[in-house]
Protein backbone atom coordinates (compact mmCIF):
# COMPACT_ATOMS: atom_id res chain seq x y z
CA UNK A 1 0.00 0.00 0.00
CA UNK A 2 1.46 3.48 -0.53
CA UNK A 3 1.71 5.56 2.24
CA UNK A 4 -1.81 7.59 2.40
CA UNK A 5 -1.64 11.24 4.71
CA UNK A 6 -4.33 10.53 6.93
CA UNK A 7 -5.95 13.25 10.12
CA UNK A 8 -7.61 11.94 12.86
CA UNK A 9 -10.42 14.03 13.91
CA UNK A 10 -11.62 12.65 17.78
CA UNK A 11 -8.23 10.52 18.02
CA UNK A 12 -8.60 10.83 21.89
CA UNK A 13 -12.27 9.08 21.51
CA UNK A 14 -13.07 5.37 20.98
CA UNK A 15 -13.02 5.71 17.05
CA UNK A 16 -9.79 7.40 17.34
CA UNK A 17 -8.10 5.43 19.45
CA UNK A 18 -9.05 2.20 17.56
CA UNK A 19 -7.85 3.98 14.51
CA UNK A 20 -4.44 4.21 15.84
CA UNK A 21 -4.49 0.76 16.70
CA UNK A 22 -5.54 -0.38 12.77
CA UNK A 23 -3.17 2.32 11.67
CA UNK A 24 -0.28 0.23 13.57
CA UNK A 25 -1.67 -2.85 12.34
CA UNK A 26 -1.74 -1.65 8.65
CA UNK A 27 2.45 -0.98 8.44
CA UNK A 28 1.95 2.39 11.15
CA UNK A 29 4.47 4.92 9.08
CA UNK A 30 5.32 3.15 6.39
CA UNK A 31 1.74 3.17 5.47
CA UNK A 32 0.50 6.50 6.66
CA UNK A 33 1.36 9.66 7.68
CA UNK A 34 -0.40 11.45 10.13
CA UNK A 35 -1.11 14.80 9.15
CA UNK A 36 -3.17 15.67 12.46
CA UNK A 37 -4.72 14.53 15.10
CA UNK A 38 -7.62 16.37 17.84
CA UNK A 39 -8.92 16.35 20.68
CA UNK A 40 -11.10 18.09 23.13
CA UNK A 41 -10.20 19.05 26.65
CA UNK A 42 -7.79 15.47 27.58
CA UNK A 43 -4.74 17.49 26.06
CA UNK A 44 -2.36 15.26 28.08
CA UNK A 45 -3.62 11.89 26.28
CA UNK A 46 -3.95 13.96 23.19
CA UNK A 47 -0.26 14.87 23.29
CA UNK A 48 0.85 11.65 23.95
CA UNK A 49 -0.98 10.33 21.24
CA UNK A 50 0.55 13.02 18.58
CA UNK A 51 4.16 11.85 20.18
CA UNK A 52 3.69 8.25 19.89
CA UNK A 53 2.16 8.09 16.58
CA UNK A 54 4.09 11.07 15.35
CA UNK A 55 1.46 13.32 14.35
CA UNK A 56 2.66 16.69 12.62
CA UNK A 57 -0.03 18.17 14.40
CA UNK A 58 -2.58 18.54 17.51
CA UNK A 59 -5.65 20.47 17.93
CA UNK A 60 -7.43 20.35 20.76
CA UNK A 61 -10.77 21.77 20.43
CA UNK A 62 -11.07 23.82 23.52
CA UNK A 63 -9.25 26.49 23.71
CA UNK A 64 -8.55 27.17 27.21
CA UNK A 65 -6.43 24.17 26.62
CA UNK A 66 -4.16 25.38 24.02
CA UNK A 67 -1.21 26.47 26.40
CA UNK A 68 -1.14 22.91 28.39
CA UNK A 69 -0.94 21.29 24.73
CA UNK A 70 1.78 23.70 23.73
CA UNK A 71 3.70 23.01 26.80
CA UNK A 72 2.98 19.28 26.42
CA UNK A 73 4.27 19.36 22.92
CA UNK A 74 6.84 21.58 23.35
CA UNK A 75 10.70 20.12 22.02
CA UNK A 76 8.83 17.65 19.90
CA UNK A 77 8.50 19.35 16.71
CA UNK A 78 4.74 18.93 16.74
CA UNK A 79 2.60 22.05 15.69
CA UNK A 80 -0.18 22.90 18.13
CA UNK A 81 -3.22 24.58 17.47
CA UNK A 82 -6.77 25.00 19.07
CA UNK A 83 -10.55 26.38 18.38
CA UNK A 84 -12.51 26.09 15.18
CA UNK A 85 -9.83 27.80 13.67
CA UNK A 86 -7.47 24.93 14.70
CA UNK A 87 -9.79 21.98 13.78
CA UNK A 88 -10.29 23.78 10.74
CA UNK A 89 -6.50 23.65 9.59
CA UNK A 90 -6.06 20.63 10.04
CA UNK A 91 -8.87 20.15 8.08
CA UNK A 92 -7.61 21.73 5.41
CA UNK A 93 -4.17 20.33 5.05
CA UNK A 94 -3.46 17.78 2.46
CA UNK A 95 -4.74 14.65 2.89
CA UNK A 96 -5.58 11.30 1.09
CA UNK A 97 -7.88 10.64 3.74
CA UNK A 98 -9.61 11.61 6.66
CA UNK A 99 -11.15 9.81 9.84
CA UNK A 100 -14.23 11.90 11.08
CA UNK A 101 -14.76 10.49 14.45
CA UNK A 102 -15.93 13.38 16.58
CA UNK A 103 -18.53 13.18 18.77
CA UNK A 104 -21.70 14.85 17.87
CA UNK A 105 -22.83 18.21 16.02
CA UNK A 106 -19.47 19.32 16.68
CA UNK A 107 -18.14 17.46 13.97
CA UNK A 108 -19.81 18.42 10.79
CA UNK A 109 -17.79 21.72 10.17
CA UNK A 110 -14.20 20.49 10.15
CA UNK A 111 -15.52 17.09 8.02
CA UNK A 112 -17.14 19.36 5.31
CA UNK A 113 -14.23 21.40 5.32
CA UNK A 114 -12.48 18.25 5.06
CA UNK A 115 -14.70 16.90 2.20
CA UNK A 116 -14.05 20.08 0.26
CA UNK A 117 -10.12 19.36 -0.31
CA UNK A 118 -11.19 16.26 -1.81
CA UNK A 119 -10.08 13.97 0.83
CA UNK A 120 -11.74 10.54 1.44
CA UNK A 121 -14.14 10.90 4.25
CA UNK A 122 -13.64 7.59 6.54
CA UNK A 123 -17.02 8.32 8.15
CA UNK A 124 -17.97 7.48 12.31
CA UNK A 125 -19.62 11.03 12.92
CA UNK A 126 -23.07 9.74 11.56
CA UNK A 127 -24.38 13.49 13.41
CA UNK A 128 -22.99 14.23 10.19
CA UNK A 129 -25.50 12.79 7.71
CA UNK A 130 -28.71 13.15 10.16
CA UNK A 131 -28.16 16.96 10.40
CA UNK A 132 -27.46 17.48 7.16
CA UNK A 133 -27.68 14.87 4.87
CA UNK A 134 -27.91 15.48 0.99
CA UNK A 135 -25.97 18.71 1.97
CA UNK A 136 -22.99 16.99 3.31
CA UNK A 137 -23.28 13.94 0.35
CA UNK A 138 -23.47 16.92 -2.17
CA UNK A 139 -20.22 18.60 -0.49
CA UNK A 140 -18.13 15.06 -0.32
CA UNK A 141 -18.97 14.71 -4.10
CA UNK A 142 -18.27 17.89 -5.12
CA UNK A 143 -14.81 17.60 -3.45
CA UNK A 144 -14.30 14.41 -5.79
CA UNK A 145 -13.20 12.00 -2.23
CA UNK A 146 -15.58 8.95 -1.39
CA UNK A 147 -17.38 8.66 1.63
CA UNK A 148 -16.65 5.34 2.92
CA UNK A 149 -18.82 4.21 6.55
CA UNK A 150 -17.38 3.29 9.63
CA UNK A 151 -20.41 2.99 11.51
CA UNK A 152 -20.42 -0.84 11.80
CA UNK A 153 -23.54 -0.96 10.31
CA UNK A 154 -23.39 0.88 7.15
CA UNK A 155 -20.06 -0.80 6.87
CA UNK A 156 -21.28 -3.75 6.72
CA UNK A 157 -24.50 -2.70 4.25
CA UNK A 158 -21.45 -0.54 2.17
CA UNK A 159 -19.36 -3.92 1.98
CA UNK A 160 -22.73 -6.53 0.55
CA UNK A 161 -24.31 -3.07 -0.90
CA UNK A 162 -24.54 -3.97 -5.36
CA UNK A 163 -24.71 -0.42 -6.41
CA UNK A 164 -24.99 -2.19 -10.18
CA UNK A 165 -28.03 -3.79 -8.97
CA UNK A 166 -29.53 -0.51 -7.72
CA UNK A 167 -33.01 -1.43 -9.72
CA UNK A 168 -33.19 -4.54 -7.93
CA UNK A 169 -32.63 -3.44 -4.33
CA UNK A 170 -35.70 -4.20 -2.33
CA UNK A 171 -34.35 -2.86 1.25
CA UNK A 172 -31.53 -2.84 4.00
CA UNK A 173 -31.95 -4.40 6.98
CA UNK A 174 -30.13 -2.77 10.16
CA UNK A 175 -29.34 -4.91 12.68
CA UNK A 176 -29.49 -3.64 16.22
CA UNK A 177 -28.18 -5.36 19.92
CA UNK A 178 -31.42 -3.92 21.60
CA UNK A 179 -28.80 -2.43 24.24
CA UNK A 180 -28.88 -3.15 28.04
CA UNK A 181 -32.54 -3.03 28.40
CA UNK A 182 -33.55 -4.68 25.54
CA UNK A 183 -35.97 -6.94 27.70
CA UNK A 184 -36.65 -4.52 30.53
CA UNK A 185 -40.49 -2.58 30.74
CA UNK A 186 -41.19 0.96 30.46
CA UNK A 187 -41.87 1.11 34.19
CA UNK A 188 -38.67 -0.16 35.25
CA UNK A 189 -36.80 2.28 32.24
CA UNK A 190 -38.54 5.14 33.84
CA UNK A 191 -35.94 4.76 36.77
CA UNK A 192 -32.65 4.13 35.35
CA UNK A 193 -29.79 6.28 35.37
CA UNK A 194 -26.25 7.10 33.13
CA UNK A 195 -23.90 4.80 34.95
CA UNK A 196 -26.47 1.56 34.41
CA UNK A 197 -27.50 2.69 31.12
CA UNK A 198 -23.96 3.05 29.23
CA UNK A 199 -23.06 -0.27 30.43
CA UNK A 200 -23.64 -2.07 26.67
CA UNK A 201 -23.89 -5.47 26.08
CA UNK A 202 -21.31 -5.85 23.26
CA UNK A 203 -19.61 -2.78 22.06
CA UNK A 204 -17.16 -0.99 23.94
CA UNK A 205 -17.73 3.20 22.95
CA UNK A 206 -18.10 6.32 24.02
CA UNK A 207 -20.41 7.43 26.86
CA UNK A 208 -22.95 9.14 24.65
CA UNK A 209 -22.69 6.40 21.70
CA UNK A 210 -23.36 3.59 24.75
CA UNK A 211 -26.71 5.66 25.97
CA UNK A 212 -28.04 6.13 22.66
CA UNK A 213 -27.72 2.22 22.05
CA UNK A 214 -29.77 2.09 25.52
CA UNK A 215 -32.36 4.30 24.30
CA UNK A 216 -31.75 2.91 20.79
CA UNK A 217 -31.34 7.08 19.58
CA UNK A 218 -28.40 5.06 18.18
CA UNK A 219 -30.23 2.71 16.16
CA UNK A 220 -33.02 5.97 15.22
CA UNK A 221 -29.66 8.05 13.58
CA UNK A 222 -28.12 4.60 12.03
CA UNK A 223 -31.47 4.69 10.02
CA UNK A 224 -31.41 8.16 8.83
CA UNK A 225 -27.78 7.80 8.23
CA UNK A 226 -28.44 4.95 5.83
CA UNK A 227 -31.36 6.63 4.23
CA UNK A 228 -28.64 9.12 3.29
CA UNK A 229 -25.81 7.49 3.01
CA UNK A 230 -27.38 5.11 0.36
CA UNK A 231 -30.09 6.87 -1.13
CA UNK A 232 -32.63 4.78 -0.22
CA UNK A 233 -37.12 5.67 0.45
CA UNK A 234 -38.01 5.56 4.35
CA UNK A 235 -40.05 2.10 3.45
CA UNK A 236 -36.54 0.35 2.26
CA UNK A 237 -34.94 0.87 6.04
CA UNK A 238 -35.73 -1.81 8.35
CA UNK A 239 -34.20 -2.57 11.65
CA UNK A 240 -34.17 -6.13 13.17
CA UNK A 241 -32.99 -6.93 16.59
CA UNK A 242 -29.88 -8.94 17.00
CA UNK A 243 -29.04 -9.34 20.33
CA UNK A 244 -25.32 -10.93 19.68
CA UNK A 245 -24.17 -8.48 17.06
CA UNK A 246 -22.64 -10.85 14.69
CA UNK A 247 -24.37 -9.94 11.62
CA UNK A 248 -23.58 -6.23 11.30
CA UNK A 249 -26.44 -5.81 8.67
CA UNK A 250 -28.20 -7.40 5.51
CA UNK A 251 -29.45 -5.96 2.15
CA UNK A 252 -32.19 -8.09 0.89
CA UNK A 253 -32.38 -7.49 -3.19
CA UNK A 254 -35.80 -8.34 -5.31
CA UNK A 255 -34.86 -11.99 -6.13
CA UNK A 256 -35.95 -12.84 -2.77
CA UNK A 257 -31.31 -12.54 -1.70
CA UNK A 258 -30.52 -11.72 1.27
CA UNK A 259 -26.50 -10.06 1.99
CA UNK A 260 -24.83 -10.18 5.05
CA UNK A 261 -21.95 -9.10 6.70
CA UNK A 262 -20.88 -10.95 9.53
CA UNK A 263 -17.89 -10.70 11.89
CA UNK A 264 -17.14 -10.04 15.95
CA UNK A 265 -18.15 -7.13 17.41
CA UNK A 266 -15.02 -4.94 17.34
CA UNK A 267 -15.22 -2.00 15.06
CA UNK A 268 -11.16 -2.64 14.17
CA UNK A 269 -13.28 -4.52 11.49
CA UNK A 270 -15.15 -1.40 9.54
CA UNK A 271 -12.32 0.82 10.52
CA UNK A 272 -9.94 -1.17 9.34
CA UNK A 273 -12.03 -1.70 5.65
CA UNK A 274 -12.58 1.95 5.70
CA UNK A 275 -8.31 2.79 5.41
CA UNK A 276 -7.88 -0.01 3.34
CA UNK A 277 -10.60 0.31 0.67
CA UNK A 278 -10.76 -0.70 -1.61
CA UNK A 279 -8.44 -3.67 -0.48
CA UNK A 280 -8.89 -5.93 2.48
CA UNK A 281 -5.97 -6.22 4.30
CA UNK A 282 -5.45 -8.84 7.68
CA UNK A 283 -6.34 -7.68 10.54
CA UNK A 284 -5.70 -9.13 14.00
CA UNK A 285 -8.84 -9.55 15.12
CA UNK A 286 -11.38 -12.39 16.88
CA UNK A 287 -12.16 -14.60 14.01
CA UNK A 288 -15.46 -15.86 13.95
CA UNK A 289 -16.11 -19.62 15.42
CA UNK A 290 -19.82 -20.44 14.50
CA UNK A 291 -19.72 -23.81 16.32
CA UNK A 292 -19.23 -22.03 19.42
CA UNK A 293 -21.88 -19.42 18.76
CA UNK A 294 -23.99 -22.10 17.50
CA UNK A 295 -27.33 -19.72 17.23
CA UNK A 296 -27.84 -16.40 16.49
CA UNK A 297 -31.32 -15.19 17.67
CA UNK A 298 -33.50 -12.45 16.19
CA UNK A 299 -36.01 -10.43 17.37
CA UNK A 300 -38.87 -7.42 16.35
CA UNK A 301 -38.08 -4.16 17.54
CA UNK A 302 -40.85 -2.84 20.19
CA UNK A 303 -40.86 1.18 18.83
CA UNK A 304 -43.85 1.28 21.72
CA UNK A 305 -40.71 0.37 24.47
CA UNK A 306 -38.22 2.35 22.48
CA UNK A 307 -40.17 5.54 20.92
CA UNK A 308 -36.77 6.30 19.13
CA UNK A 309 -36.97 4.04 16.46
CA UNK A 310 -41.06 5.38 15.63
CA UNK A 311 -39.43 9.10 15.47
CA UNK A 312 -36.85 8.24 13.15
CA UNK A 313 -39.59 6.94 10.77
CA UNK A 314 -41.37 10.28 11.19
CA UNK A 315 -37.68 12.12 10.04
CA UNK A 316 -37.47 10.16 7.46
CA UNK A 317 -41.00 10.70 6.19
CA UNK A 318 -40.38 14.38 7.28
CA UNK A 319 -37.65 14.93 5.38
CA UNK A 320 -35.55 18.37 5.12
CA UNK A 321 -34.76 19.61 8.60
CA UNK A 322 -36.21 16.66 10.61
CA UNK A 323 -32.72 14.87 11.33
CA UNK A 324 -31.25 18.39 12.35
CA UNK A 325 -33.98 18.86 14.48
CA UNK A 326 -34.04 15.23 16.29
CA UNK A 327 -30.54 15.05 16.85
CA UNK A 328 -29.97 18.89 18.22
CA UNK A 329 -32.99 18.04 20.71
CA UNK A 330 -31.43 14.61 21.54
CA UNK A 331 -27.99 15.77 22.25
CA UNK A 332 -29.67 18.17 24.81
CA UNK A 333 -31.68 15.84 26.32
CA UNK A 334 -28.67 13.19 26.16
CA UNK A 335 -26.56 15.79 28.02
CA UNK A 336 -29.11 16.43 30.69
CA UNK A 337 -30.01 12.96 31.73
CA UNK A 338 -26.11 11.98 31.53
CA UNK A 339 -26.13 15.39 34.41
CA UNK A 340 -29.07 13.54 35.95
CA UNK A 341 -31.11 16.58 35.01
CA UNK A 342 -34.01 14.49 32.55
CA UNK A 343 -35.76 10.76 32.57
CA UNK A 344 -34.73 8.17 30.74
CA UNK A 345 -38.11 8.30 28.75
CA UNK A 346 -38.34 12.30 29.01
CA UNK A 347 -35.68 12.15 26.16
CA UNK A 348 -37.29 10.75 23.72
CA UNK A 349 -40.48 13.15 24.87
CA UNK A 350 -38.47 16.19 24.86
CA UNK A 351 -37.21 15.06 21.30
CA UNK A 352 -40.83 14.27 20.10
CA UNK A 353 -41.91 17.91 21.52
CA UNK A 354 -39.33 20.02 19.92
CA UNK A 355 -40.13 17.76 16.55
CA UNK A 356 -43.47 18.81 16.55
CA UNK A 357 -42.61 22.42 17.29
CA UNK A 358 -40.24 22.45 14.28
CA UNK A 359 -42.49 20.15 11.59
CA UNK A 360 -42.86 22.89 9.13
CA UNK A 361 -38.92 24.14 8.47
CA UNK A 362 -38.32 24.19 4.70
CA UNK A 363 -35.42 21.72 3.20
CA UNK A 364 -31.98 23.34 3.81
CA UNK A 365 -30.37 25.00 1.10
CA UNK A 366 -27.13 25.60 2.66
CA UNK A 367 -25.13 24.44 5.58
CA UNK A 368 -26.33 27.68 7.60
CA UNK A 369 -29.96 26.78 7.46
CA UNK A 370 -28.88 23.58 9.10
CA UNK A 371 -27.12 24.75 12.12
CA UNK A 372 -30.01 27.29 12.90
CA UNK A 373 -32.13 24.47 12.87
CA UNK A 374 -29.82 22.51 15.03
CA UNK A 375 -29.44 25.89 17.38
CA UNK A 376 -33.20 26.33 17.65
CA UNK A 377 -33.84 22.92 18.22
CA UNK A 378 -31.48 22.80 20.99
CA UNK A 379 -33.24 26.01 22.39
CA UNK A 380 -36.86 24.84 22.49
CA UNK A 381 -35.20 21.49 24.10
CA UNK A 382 -33.16 23.07 26.59
CA UNK A 383 -36.92 25.27 27.10
CA UNK A 384 -38.83 21.72 27.44
CA UNK A 385 -36.73 20.82 30.36
CA UNK A 386 -36.97 23.54 32.24
CA UNK A 387 -40.63 22.77 32.50
P1 LIG B 1 -15.90 9.35 22.21
O1 LIG B 1 -16.71 10.14 23.15
O2 LIG B 1 -15.15 8.17 22.71
O3 LIG B 1 -14.84 10.31 21.47
C1 LIG B 1 -15.24 11.51 20.91
C2 LIG B 1 -14.07 12.30 20.36
O4 LIG B 1 -14.56 13.61 19.98
C3 LIG B 1 -12.94 12.54 21.38
O5 LIG B 1 -11.71 12.61 20.71
C4 LIG B 1 -13.29 13.93 21.95
O6 LIG B 1 -12.16 14.59 22.45
C5 LIG B 1 -13.84 14.62 20.72
N1 LIG B 1 -14.78 15.69 21.06
C6 LIG B 1 -15.76 15.66 21.99
N2 LIG B 1 -16.44 16.84 22.00
C7 LIG B 1 -15.86 17.62 21.07
C8 LIG B 1 -16.10 18.96 20.60
N3 LIG B 1 -17.07 19.71 21.12
N4 LIG B 1 -15.32 19.45 19.60
C9 LIG B 1 -14.33 18.70 19.06
N5 LIG B 1 -14.06 17.43 19.47
C10 LIG B 1 -14.80 16.90 20.46
O7 LIG B 1 -16.88 8.92 21.01
P2 LIG B 1 -16.79 7.66 20.06
O8 LIG B 1 -17.52 6.53 20.66
O9 LIG B 1 -15.38 7.45 19.59
O10 LIG B 1 -17.70 8.15 18.83
C11 LIG B 1 -17.23 9.08 17.88
C12 LIG B 1 -18.24 9.15 16.74
O11 LIG B 1 -18.29 7.88 16.10
C13 LIG B 1 -19.68 9.45 17.19
O12 LIG B 1 -20.31 10.22 16.21
C14 LIG B 1 -20.30 8.07 17.27
O13 LIG B 1 -21.70 8.11 17.06
C15 LIG B 1 -19.61 7.37 16.13
N6 LIG B 1 -19.53 5.91 16.27
C16 LIG B 1 -18.87 5.36 17.31
C17 LIG B 1 -18.81 3.99 17.44
C18 LIG B 1 -18.04 3.32 18.56
O14 LIG B 1 -17.91 2.12 18.57
N7 LIG B 1 -17.51 4.05 19.51
C19 LIG B 1 -19.44 3.17 16.50
C20 LIG B 1 -20.10 3.77 15.44
C21 LIG B 1 -20.14 5.13 15.32
MG1 LIG C 1 -23.45 1.47 14.71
Amino acid sequence: MQTRRIAIFGATGSIGINTLDVIAQLGGKDAFEITAVTGNSNVAALARLAIEHGAAMAVTADESRYDDLKQALSGTGIEAASGASGLDEAASRENDIVMAAIVGTAGLAPTLKAAATGADIALANKECLVSAGPLFTDAVKRGGGMLIPVDSEHSAIFQVFEENQRRALDRVIITASGGPFRQMSLEEMRHVDAATARAHPNWSMGLKISIDSASMFNKALEMIEAQHLFDLAPGQVEVVVHPQSIIHSMVGYADGSILAQLGAPDMRTAIGYALAYPERRPLSVERLDFAKLARLDFEAPDETRFPALRLARLAMERGGLQGAVLNGAKEVALEAFIEGRCGFLQMAEITEGVMAEMDNLPAATTIDDVYKADSEARRRAAGLLRR
